[in-house]
């Protein structure tokens, strides 16, 4: 099982922003949201994370693991592709379609997945995403619902 994760509105909430921050706070996610992130990782160990974020357009991959906790660090396996310019307008649900790629590449189209994201008119309806308020981040609510979707895939 895979979780696609967003990082802007979901481990670095909005909130962070209402007093300003230097480039090196900004790449800290919030002690939080991180928190009740990685809790709910500890209790599904198959699950796999896939940076789905824009974080992927400016940062090399390799900066994005160090920033979660040394037992989790391993489970964040890879990030989405970015799709080819010329193709993009075919696509309503782009990142929706970036996922369904990652899961092609990766031989896995039969995996369930689910996305974490504070926008998730990026997916088609009726996917299954865990939508985050953008200020507040990933809560103690979000991690109820991304535990009723891992715990469903268990079944
Ligand atoms: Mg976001």
């Amino acid at each position: 099982m895979f979780i696609f994760l967003d990082i802007d509105g979901v481990l670095v909430p909005e909130k962070k922003f209402d007093k300003p921050v230097s480039q090196e706070e900004y790449m800290k996610f919030d002690t939080y949201c991180l928190n009740e992130f990685e809790n709910v990782l500890r209790s599904f160990e198959q699950a796999k994370v896939v940076i789905s974020s824009s974080w992927r357009e400016i940062f090399p991959f390799e900066v994005i693991p160090p920033l979660f906790s040394l037992d989790i660090r391993a489970r964040i396996v890879g990030a989405t592709p970015l799709l080819e310019a010329k193709i993009i307008h075919n696509f309503q649900f782009l990142r929706h379609q970036e996922v369904i790629e990652y899961l092609c590449q990766n031989q896995a189209e039969d995996s369930h997945w689910v996305a974490v994201d504070d926008i998730p008119e990026h997916y088609a309806p009726d996917s299954p995403v865990v939508a985050t308020d953008p200020y507040i981040g990933f809560d103690q609510n979000a991690a109820k619902q991304l535990v009723q979707y891992l715990g469903s895939f268990r079944k």
